[in-house]
């Protein structure tokens, strides 16, 4: 079989890729991106993630304007997004800045700029099912295909690429684990109705269900927020998945997806026998439940829970990480864990590069880092900030000029108009 040959290829194309890709590309390295969904945006748009984090700093004082984190990519992806109607925001929830996109809009979007950007093939319905250090085999409907480039990205979330060639990774134990979530949209939904009132009725009725036993106890991690789009409500149960619930189990993803529709129906079928839900319905169930935490691959630097709490700066830093550490070990919502330092922590080339493997770069959530660390630096804000920064250090590798920090940063200023 004949291999096909790159600068470099992206793997996944969530938000960490399509940055990754598109910043590749636009410092001139010929770039493959590997998509295995039919759409771009990874958890954004398959999963129904429905808010954008990390996007802003948190605010030095309580009235303070909400002031970008990264410029750059994610920057301009946020900017596109807000002017074709697909967010709204920034919303200020409680400490916090973020902008609610609705994640068919995120796709088309990412397509648009997919379109515009010279150097860039997209592969959607591929997945990457074998790899070496030369080589990547793709494979769609039965058919595969050999892909070869001089450098790599990891943007699988799931660290897939770095797995086939061999590259070790952590993941946290069970009990520890950021717990999955299954999202879906729900439609003809008065967004009044939504409310803080409105939704502590709705968590009090669901609590009534589970007491009555016409909802299981697994329905108590349910929340809802209204969508930019009238009408429109997203849904999301926070699930344990189960004392053996493991992220890159088959088996367990499976539970996830059906014991998720089968909640979400009995939910919907709750809802309808109150007066202001009456009519309301499915609008979309996810292509995939929602993984929030699964491999994170060993870098040349790890970085750690202190470095976020106390917002560490570093000389090769390449993004920020604005976001609190987000903890979800369990399915009793979150806790917030803030930094204690007014400076957003820097997040350092190292982070990004594999640790014995020169070719290959991390970007998203499967990047260096410690389990807490990550509940800052997988949000979808970060991850556009930290593929864009191993898009340009791949891209320029690839192409024979220099990759370090430096180089990051001024084609990031190039590019970030
Ligand atoms: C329930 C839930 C709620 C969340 N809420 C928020 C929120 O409100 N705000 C926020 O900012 N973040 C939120 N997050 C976190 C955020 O959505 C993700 O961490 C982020 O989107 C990860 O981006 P990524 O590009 O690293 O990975 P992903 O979005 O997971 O993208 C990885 C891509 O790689 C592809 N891929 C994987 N393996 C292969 C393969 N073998 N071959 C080909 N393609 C492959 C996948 O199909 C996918 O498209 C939430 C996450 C979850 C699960």
């Amino acid at each position: 079989m004949k291999a096909e040959t790159f600068d470099m290829v992206v793997a996944g194309g969530g938000s960490a890729g399509l940055a990754a890709a598109v910043s590749a590309a636009r410092v001139g390295a010929r770039t493959l991106l590997v998509e295995r969904q039919g759409s771009l945006g990874g958890m954004a748009t398959a999963a129904l993630v429905h808010s954008i984090c990390g996007l802003y700093r948190l605010p030095r004082e309580k009235n303070a304007p909400p002031e970008l984190a990264n410029d750059g990519f994610a920057a301009e992806f946020a900017r596109r997004l807000c002017a074709e109607g697909g967010a709204e925001g920034p919303v200020r929830l409680g400490r916090v800045d973020v902008l609610l996109h609705r994640p068919a809009a995120f796709a088309q979007t990412a397509d648009q700029i997919v379109r515009e950007t010279r150097n860039l093939t997209v592969q959607l319905h591929s997945e990457i099912v074998a790899g070496d250090a030369d080589s990547l085999t793709l494979g769609c409907r039965g058919g595969v295909q050999t892909v070869r480039a001089a450098a790599w990205v990891d943007a699988t979330g799931d660290g897939v690429l770095a797995t086939l060639r061999g590259a070790p990774s952590e993941i946290e134990t069970n009990a520890r684990l950021q717990r999955p979530a299954f999202i879906f949209a729900l439609g003809n939904v008065a967004s009044a109705s939504l409310g803080d009132n409105g939704r502590l009725r709705l968590a009090r009725r669901i609590v009534d269900a589970v007491q009555a036993g016409t909802l299981p106890e697994s329905a108590l991690g349910t929340h809802f927020r209204a969508s930019p789009q009238p009408g429109e409500a997203f849904v999301t149960i926070d699930l344990s998945g189960g004392e053996d619930f493991d992220p890159l189990d088959a088996g367990s993803l499976s539970a996830l997806e059906t014991q998720g529709r089968e909640l979400g129906a009995g939910i919907v079928a709750l809802l309808r026998r109150d007066e202001e839900f009456a009519n309301c319905y499915v609008a979309a169930w996810p292509s995939r439940a929602g993984v929030r935490e699964s491999r994170r691959v060993l870098g040349r630097y790890r970085l750690e829970t202190t470095d976020v709490e106390t917002g560490a700066q570093f000389n090769d830093a390449v993004a920020f990480a604005a976001w609190p550490m987000e903890l979800r070990e369990n399915t009793r919502g979150p806790k917030l864990r803030f930094p204690t330092g007014d400076e957003p922590c820097g997040v350092p080339l190292r982070s990004l590069r594999a640790r014995d493997d020169d070719a290959l770069f991390l970007a998203g959530r499967c990047i260096s880092c410690s389990h807490e660390a990550q509940a800052s630096l997988r949000v979808i804000g970060t991850c556009l900030a930290t593929g864009e920064a191993v898009g340009f250090a791949a891209g320029l590798k690839s192409i024979g000029a220099a990759e370090d920090a430096i180089a990051v940063r001024a084609a990031r200023a190039r590019f970030a108009a």
